[in-house]
């Protein structure tokens, strides 16, 4: 391995993309083997139930720079993206879908912004969204106008393609949150930055793993962990309804003073049901902050990882 030149990490997490995943991988290898002799590509299994594996282990033979880890189940993207970076060895870290939704054409543009300019993340910035269902842009669309009010991280249009200098990199794996979100963790980060706009491709083969709940849930778990404006609200709803309370309780008793009290029935009923369901929605709130401690404090493992091959021209190097 040439020492003095850069080496890129590339961190491609794989969920049931089957033996397309092989020509995928290809390409990206070409991208990057044309910037630099020194690189690797880790390819991070993400327990997939079909013969996803099979295909891995044999491309980390086959192709060099190739590194094959396997999860020993399903842990979610977030996490696969975790589990490639604290793999990665290289001075600079590219992550990006294995779909090809990410278009590999922008790596060597990424590269010269980080190696030339000295940019110390360059994120990838969707244009366009691609062809996806019209309820998955409206959601998204609502999940990030919320998350920017709530966190003030204006998040429209970020993606996970993103390169990663050693120094975030080493940042980020100091940020050791059980349940990651990798767009809002960089953000946070800071550091010198830059966007580079893309318009996301057509998903080529293969479809979407992403289904309404797993993105309401990532969109829940987003928000619980970079703001704590919902308990706030919770609290806040609280102190409205009381001063709502008494003023009707003033009223109430003025009325029985006078003489003059009223059934009253459909006021009971309403307050009945717009105070449970407030209720329950401040408990859910909050339930949902103790379920964030709860995996905090449990401090398991992040992922496990099962199997990993590595192409032979790595073996003897701090990879292995
Ligand atoms: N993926 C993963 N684990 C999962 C779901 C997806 O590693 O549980 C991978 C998937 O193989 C792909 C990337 O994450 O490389 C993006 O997934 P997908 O294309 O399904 O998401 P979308 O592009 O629709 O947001
Ligand atoms: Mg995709």
């Amino acid at each position: 391995m040439d020492k003095h030149k850069p080496l890129l990490s590339v961190v491609v997490p794989i969920y049931n993309e089957g033996s397309h995943i092989v020509s995928s991988l290809k390409i990206i290898v070409e991208t990057v083997s044309q910037i630099t002799s020194t690189y690797e590509l880790i390819v991070v299994d993400d327990g997939s139930k079909d013969d996803t594996w099979k295909h891995l282990d044999q491309a980390a033979k086959d192709m060099p720079g190739v590194i094959a880890l396997r999860l020993s189940r399903n842990f979610g993207k977030e996490i696969a993206v975790c589990a490639g970076l604290e793999n990665a060895s290289g001075d600079a870290v590219i992550v990006m879908d294995g779909d090809l939704q990410h278009p590999p054409t922008l790596i060597p543009e990424m590269v010269r912004l980080w190696h030339e300019e000295g940019y110390e993340i360059v994120e990838c910035v969707k244009e366009t969204r691609g062809k996806e269902p019209i309820g998955k842009k409206i959601g998204a669309s609502v999940f990030y106008s919320m998350l920017d009010k709530l966190t003030g991280y204006d998040l429209k249009g970020a993606s996970d393609f993103k390169l990663l200098d050693q120094k975030v990199l080493k940042a980020w794996m100091d940020m050791h949150e059980r349940v990651p979100f990798f767009r809002g963790m960089t953000a946070w980060l800071g550091f010198r930055r830059v966007e580079l706009p893309f318009n996301v491709a057509e998903r080529e083969v293969g479809r979407s793993r992403w289904g309404v709940l797993s993105l309401i849930r990532l969109g829940a778990e987003a928000i619980v962990s970079f703001s704590t404006i919902p308990l706030r609200m919770v609290s806040l709803v609280g102190i409205g309804f009381f001063v709502i309370s008494i003023v009707l309780a003033i009223q109430t008793l003025m009325q029985k003073i006078q003489g003059n009290a009223v059934t009253g029935f459909t006021t009971v009923i309403l307050l009945l049901l717009i105070t449970g369901s407030i209720l329950m929605i401040s408990i859910g709130i909050v339930g949902e902050y103790i379920a964030a401690i709860y995996h905090e404090v449990k401090a398991r493992p992040r992922y496990l990882i099962s199997d990993k091959t590595i192409h032979s021209d790595l073996i003897g190097t701090d990879r292995e």
